[in-house]
């Protein structure tokens, strides 16, 4: 059922490049695995499924545990800071960093592991009270303050839009961050990629696609959907 349900969203994907006019290979699709079960995952391994999406540590660590083959486990979650030493090394991508304390404990983390960790800057483009973020000006210049740290590099941005009915009127939304993309791409700062765009959820990513998304995170239309946690201490109304 899952790998059905994975099969009618990829489906969809196709489709909304096609409108686009954007090659198929441009968008990942990660299936965002979250509170749902390895064996799940594993179901989408079978047919060939490498991108997942967590966004709690300790449940990465759990998966990647139990998971032994080479996944690309994208981190999407609101980061704690004594929580990085358990994703960097995890993840292959971290798209949640919006602030330069979180960047320098993963910079600290990722000499000590001599890696560099790949990232994205999240951006709270709806600017919505309840979610961390920085708003697009915030961006740039965090954007600048983390290409000058080793031990990450940045890949380009990432971005929550609101829980809407009409997933058009999002659309606004992923265009101010394709442009803001654009802007920053613009500013030729060294090291810095702006290659990347994550954003479109369940409601949303066609259209999200449609404005420019390299990446989709869709948890519910792939796995179903998901009980409301308990554990979240932050304030949101919505259920991831
Ligand atoms: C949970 C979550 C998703 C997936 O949401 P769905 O609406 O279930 O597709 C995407 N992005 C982030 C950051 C999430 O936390």
């Amino acid at each position: 059922m899952i790998q059905d349900n994975y099969r009618a969203v990829e489906a969809r994907v196709a489709a909304a490049c096609r409108r686009a006019g954007r090659m198929r290979e441009d968008v990942t699709l990660i299936a965002v695995s979250k509170t749902k079960p390895v064996e799940m995952v594993r179901e989408l391994q079978e047919i060939g499924v490498v991108d997942f999406g967590e966004n709690h540590a300790q449940e990465l660590v759990t998966k990647t545990e139990a998971i032994p083959e080479k996944l690309n486990w994208h981190f999407i979650g609101h980061l704690q800071r004594n929580k990085v030493k358990y994703v960097v090394g995890r993840a292959c991508l971290i798209h949640s960093v919006s602030s330069l304390r979180l960047a320098e404990e993963i910079r600290k983390e990722s000499e000590k592991k001599g890696l560099v960790t790949p990232v994205l800057i999240e951006v709270n483009i709806a600017d919505e009270s309840t979610k961390s973020g920085i708003s697009a000006e915030e961006a740039i210049q965090l954007v600048r303050q983390v290409a000058e740290l080793p031990g990450l590099s940045i890949r380009g941005l990432m971005a929550i839009a609101p829980p809407v009915e009409d997933p058009e009127e999002n659309r606004g939304y992923f265009r101010q961050m394709r442009e803001l993309k654009e802007t920053i791409a613009g500013l030729h700062l060294p090291g810095v990629s702006m290659e990347e765009l994550s954003m479109g959820m369940t409601g949303d990513f066609e259209v999200a696609i449609e404005e420019g998304a390299t990446m989709v995170r869709v948890g519910t239309a792939i796995f179903g959907a998901r009980q409301m946690m308990q554990r979240r201490k932050r304030k949101t109304t919505q259920s991831f």
